[in-house]
């Protein structure tokens, strides 16, 4: 069974969240048997840590995390990753390859080898009000100095430092029948992350002890192993990492994180519609009809040629007109 868990450090400005994936995860591998370990394990990670993400936040509607390669001369294996996951933590996973591996490829060179990847995190609400965007944040694959981050953990830890001002610590691994990802945050003090928020020197004083808090969770955190991670128990691992700090915990997150696919005819119909009808009729001519294959959960969605030729009538002729 798949499982989330949050827990805080009593009286330390420290919360902390754990993430299992077993069937769910099983689930997206089953529907798409073909990736290569390397980017079955970072696609397993990514997905941990959106799972993660979105239940650290307060937020109605869709975390969408992705990873595109670059355009041109890029060498990278992996072209394109994307895990979104919905408010109820259901979510789905897919990633693109285009160049064979050669099973040693650090991180960068399986995403980055070009240097012209981009990484987003997305925010989409479920309810828009008119003209509303869906928020995005620009995700760095480096360091401030330039120096290309060497796991999707660092990689995130150093986007909500640079964006949020959190301190995070994330760990996260992932193989054919899990993922699991624990992330550790420094809460925010009062007044912090805004304009009017700077610190007295009393509170300043506070804050140098509350950060030694902080750190000492995130070694603690740290020091376990990605076999570990993969073998023992939510509650295994929090007893061998936390046994002597103030861990409270909350109840499971309920529902708990599941697989789950948001395609349906209507969302592929509205691509076709979107690539004009001449480019639809090309597409008809060479294959009598339209066959489009979810890349998330595999699913084909058949437009046959009287299908095909529906989506491009005016609405009028095809729902009869109320009266
Ligand atoms: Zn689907």
């Amino acid at each position: 069974m798949s499982e989330l868990h949050k827990f805080i450090f009593e009286g330390l400005p420290v919360r902390g969240a754990i993430v299992r994936l077993t069937d769910s995860w099983q689930e997206i591998l089953r529907r798409k048997q073909d990736y290569p370990i390397a980017v079955q394990n970072l696609l397993g990670e990514m997905t941990a840590a959106a799972v993660l993400m979105h239940s650290n936040i307060k937020f109605n509607g869709s975390l969408i995390l992705q990873v595109m390669g670059g355009e041109k001369r890029d060498m990278s294996p992996i072209k394109l990753a994307v895990v979104e996951v919905a408010s109820d933590l259901s979510f789905r996973a897919t990633a693109k390859v285009v160049h064979a591996l050669s099973g040693s490829e650090s991180f960068s060179q399986l995403i980055n080898a070009g240097n012209q990847a981009r990484c987003a995190i997305t925010l989409d609400p479920e309810v828009k009000f008119q003209g509303q965007q869906a928020y995005q944040g620009i995700v760095p694959l480096y360091d401030d100095q330039g120096v290309p981050l060497e796991s999707f953990a660092e990689v995130l830890e150093h986007y909500m430092l640079q964006s949020e001002q959190l301190d995070t610590k994330l760990v996260l691994a992932a193989d054919t029948d899990m993922a699991v990802g624990i992330l550790i945050q420094r809460m925010p003090l009062k007044g912090e992350n805004n304009l009017a928020g700077a610190l007295t020197s009393t509170e300043n004083e506070d804050q140098i002890g509350k950060n030694e808090d902080f750190n000492r969770i995130a070694t603690l955190t740290a020091s376990i192993k990605r076999e570990e991670l993969l073998s023992l128990s939510i509650e295994e691992i929090l007893h061998r990492l936390f046994w002597d700090e103030p861990i409270a915990r909350y109840a499971p997150a309920q529902p708990a994180p599941r697989f789950h696919c948001t395609c349906s005819r209507d969302r592929v119909a509205k691509t076709i519609r979107s690539l004009g009808q001449t480019e639809a009729e090309r597409m008809i001519e060479e294959r009598e009809g339209i066959q489009v294959n979810c890349d998330f959960c595999g699913q084909l969605y058949n437009f046959d040629v009287i299908d095909a030729a529906m989506l491009f009538m005016p609405a009028s002729s095809v729902v009869p007109p109320k009266i």
